[in-house]
């Protein structure tokens, strides 16, 4: 009998619903828990025991998170209407990934896996580009109005005495029209600066920066103040020291940039710019199967997961005993990005060496043309062999035996 490596701090683990939690325990059964000795904390986030809970089950994730630095979710449900229905919910309760990324205060950053025969629809992408987007404020929290007719729309500040303190005309209309307001917090903007910088300095990777400053002068222009200045005073040398650099531009020749580039750095993108980004990037490099997703908090607490949900349809079919196709990769990495930073934060070797090893056998099985149905279509491979979801897994499961000579 083998020893099993040990991991010295304990992990969160949050369990979560659907197509997701039957490969999650897959994982845990035949990938992980046969060679790692941890302590996982367990919560388990599936709906119903939310539900039961009052959703505190959520909260104390978060807090458990917070206490030892480094977590693994599985996907989980959120709730709308039908899902009430479906699992006799008292409420639609928040979505987790919210109220977790709310607790800690987090940035997310999306990450997609490469593979050799999996090429990125823009040629000159070598390495992942990592997006990480603001989740706060502007477009997404906005207050808008349609306008009738003639008459004028002012944007006013008042102070928390009643007293009115700043006055600009938005526009004197001379017609039928629009309006918005948007806001953003000083203290969002600090904390999403920081953890993308902890980010870039833990991941040794370049964090590039852009708004559209030139045109948003105060708006944007504060974007630009604060990340300049936590870079100055916080990360300037600490980067240095690690051979990484911080570069800001505006949004459209990072865009083209991006396009012409090799990859390979964090792009930190404002809300909007990362919600249509990240989705650019997730169709460019492949599948929602392949994307990795890790929330980070300012302090340095880190949450995997992968950025895909719940994969309905799969279970759907999987609770009437038909085959079926879930790409269980970006699960995987979600363990291992976990695993990997433990080791990194405990100095543990042996750990992040399980982690990369259990990442090779993934990645050469998809190299030497098993994969499953999801990334048949995306494959140059020719012929590829097309694997369900647990015939994937036990390749998995035999290619680490191998490596790990058991
Ligand atoms: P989804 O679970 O990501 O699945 C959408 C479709 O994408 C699937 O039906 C499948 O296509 C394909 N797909 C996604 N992941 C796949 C994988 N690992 N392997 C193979 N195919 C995959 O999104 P959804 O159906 O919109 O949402 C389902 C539930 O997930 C919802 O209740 C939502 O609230 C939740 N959700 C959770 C998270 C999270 O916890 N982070 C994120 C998003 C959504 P085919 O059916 O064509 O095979
Ligand atoms: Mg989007």
């Amino acid at each position: 009998m083998s020893m099993k490596i040990k991991v010295k701090t304990p992990i969160v683990e949050m369990d979560g619903d659907e197509m997701t939690r039957v490969i999650w325990a897959k994982i845990k059964e035949q990938l992980i828990l046969p060679y790692v000795d941890v302590d996982l904390k367990y919560y388990d986030l599936h709906v119903s025991n939310r539900d039961k809970t009052e959703d505190r089950v959520t909260v104390e994730a978060a807090e458990a998170i917070k206490q030892y630095g480094v977590g693994v979710k599985c996907a989980t449900i959120t709730p709308n209407a039908d899902r009430v229905k479906e699992y006799d919910l008292k409420k639609q309760w928040a979505s987790p990934n919210g109220t977790i990324r709310s607790i800690l205060d987090g940035t997310v950053f999306r990450t997609p896996i490469m593979m050799r025969n999996i090429p990125p629809a823009v040629k000159s992408w070598r390495k992942p580009i990592t997006i990480a987007r603001h989740a706060y404020g502007d477009v997404y929290k906005n207050v808008e109005m349609r306008i009738p007719g003639k008459g004028r729309v002012d944007l006013v500040y008042t102070d928390e005495n009643g007293k009115e303190q700043q006055r600009e005309t938005v526009h004197e209309f001379k017609g039928a029209g629009i309006v918005r307001g948007v806001h953003n917090l000083d203290k969002s903007i600090y904390s999403f600066a920081r953890a993308c910088f902890a980010y870039g300095l833990a991941e040794k990777r370049d964090v590039w920066f852009a708004t559209k400053d030139t045109i948003s002068k105060i708006y944007h222009g504060r974007f630009r103040d604060i990340w300049h200045e936590v870079f100055e005073n916080e990360y300037r040398e600490k980067f240095k020291s690690a051979g990484i650099e911080y570069f800001y531009t505006l949004i459209d020749d990072m865009v083209a940039r991006q396009i012409k580039g090799e990859g390979g750095m964090i792009w930190s993108c404002l809300n909007y710019d990362g919600d249509v980004q990240s989705d650019m990037l997730g169709s460019g490099f492949g599948s929602l199967g392949l994307m990795k997703s890790v929330l980070v908090s300012p302090d340095g607490h880190y949450e995997y997961e992968a950025a895909h949900g719940t994969v309905t349809r799969h279970y759907y079919k999987h609770l009437k005993g038909e085959e079926t196709s879930t790409n269980s990769i970006a699960s995987i990495f979600a363990w291992t990005g976990a695993l990997r930073r433990r080791g990194l934060m405990d100095d543990t070797f042996d750990v992040v060496n399980f982690a990369a090893k259990l990442e090779h056998s993934v990645v050469e099985l998809v190299e030497h043309g098993q994969m499953t149905k999801d990334l048949v279509s995306l494959t140059t491979t020719p012929n590829p062999r097309v694997l369900n979801t647990f015939q994937f897994l036990s390749a998995i499961e035999a290619n680490l035996r191998e490596k790990l000579g058991r």
